[in-house]
């Protein structure tokens, strides 16, 4: 591939070194070079950076950018590398910068309900900690356990939570953000409504690192929901499972915070991986994962029970309920095992999203169950 980018010199490595310290640069050593060259995109998706570098401060970001843009290095922002499409692979060589090591939580607000974090914050780290204040963080891919806070942003990661909460552009609220120029950005901050001209901090959410790379945000917190429970949902066809979504929406009192498809493929290859199986597994083609979130113990009865029977009107198999923290990650751990499960049988499955409305669910499953027949 002919591209107009620079290869990275002993020079630049030693300019690099002068800003970040020798540690915080790797160069010259393939066997610490590689892990940065792939993510989890599958298909042996890979490319060596030819230097990585670890900053620790916005300004030592801005130096390493402002010299590559300089020297028309190519530059890529690495998270934890959980991405599903190939966003962190440093196709052109060049720099990769890694936020491993800027991995600081700076504020749990309490008064203004928000977190300040640095970027290479793991999700649920940050998940557990503002937990610890009565606050929840609303932003939960399936990735949560080793995904990036900087990188959720990069991505405007979804998830579970989405149909309730939003994706993780909901729950940024300010970033700071360093251009290719060196130049740092301050972008909205600790405030709920800010309304006027464009949304340069809109922009930058889902940007993939295209547009400058995020070194500390400022996201929303709310008060920790009350008590959860999770409806696994067994149905005979996927149209059943599909139909019973709205009904079983528009059945609760309060919106719920997490429904969740799975096919009877995903299903059964993601029980044997986990080693967690549920009843009626071996009728049901489709299921439903449906959380509901009350306000205190008493009241969670009252809020799944209308969403269930709304379910068994919709013609479920059965409805099972996991109302207390262990059987609802063993449900849990099955829908966030499925990919890992799918690439046990297969490594070069490609772990992507397509969205389609609700209503396409079943001619989409039927198209994807007519080409894995085409092509087994
Ligand atoms: C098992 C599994 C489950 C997943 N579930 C979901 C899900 O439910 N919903 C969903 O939306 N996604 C999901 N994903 C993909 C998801 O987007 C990523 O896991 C996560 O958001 C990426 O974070 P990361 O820190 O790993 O970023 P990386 O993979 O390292 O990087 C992702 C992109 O962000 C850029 N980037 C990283 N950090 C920065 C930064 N500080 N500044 C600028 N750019 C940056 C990178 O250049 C790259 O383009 C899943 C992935 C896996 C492996």
């Amino acid at each position: 591939m002919t591209h107009r980018f620079q290869s990275v010199t002993h020079e630049d490595v030693a300019a690099f070194r002068a800003i970040l310290g020798e540690a915080n640069v790797i160069f010259a050593d393939p066997d610490r070079l590689a892990p940065y060259g792939t993510d989890e995109s599958g298909h042996g998706h890979a490319a060596s950076p030819e230097v990585v570098v670890k900053p620790q401060t916005a300004q030592g970001v801005g130096l390493v950018l402002a010299h590559c843009n300089r020297q028309r290095i190519p530059v890529t922002a690495r998270g934890a590398g959980s991405g599903l499409a190939g966003g962190a692979i440093p196709l052109f060589g060049g720099v990769v910068v890694s936020f491993e090591k800027m991995s600081s939580i700076l504020e749990i607000d309490t008064e203004n309900l928000v977190a300040v974090v640095e970027p290479g914050v793991v999700t649920n780290d940050l998940c557990r900690r503002v937990a610890e204040h009565g606050l929840f963080y609303a932003g939960y891919p399936m990735s949560v356990e080793s995904s990036f806070i900087g990188g959720n942003i990069a991505c405007n990661a979804g998830g579970a939570k989405v149909i309730k909460y939003g994706a993780t552009a909901a729950h940024v609220l300010g970033l700071e953000v360093v251009l290719a120029s060196g130049e740092i950005l301050q972008l909205g901050g600790k405030r709920r409504k800010d309304s006027s001209g464009y949304s340069l901090l809109r922009l930058m959410v889902g940007s993939e690192g295209t547009l400058g790379l995020i070194t500390q945000a400022t996201l929303r917190l709310i008060p920790q929901p009350g008590p959860t429970a999770d409806l696994l949902v067994p149905f005979a066809s996927t149209e059943d499972a599909v139909a019973a979504v709205p009904r079983a929406i528009m059945a609760s009192t309060s919106m719920p915070s997490a429904v969740e498809f799975m096919d009877k493929l995903s299903m059964d290859h993601a029980m044997a991986y986990t080693g967690n199986h549920i009843a009626l597994a071996d009728e049901a083609e489709a299921f439903l994962i449906i959380q509901i979130e009350a306000s205190s113990k008493d009241m969670l009865l009252d809020a799944y029970r209308p969403a269930g029977e709304a379910c068994m009107e919709a013609g479920a198999l059965d409805v099972f309920v996991a109302d207390n923290p262990w059987a609802s990650e063993k449900i849990w751990s099955i829908r966030r095992n499925c990919l890992e499960a799918l690439r046990g049988i297969d490594p070069t499955v490609e772990g992507g999203d397509f969205v389609v409305p609700s209503t396409k669910i079943p001619a989409m499953m039927a198209f994807v169950r007519e080409l894995s027949v085409a092509y087994r």
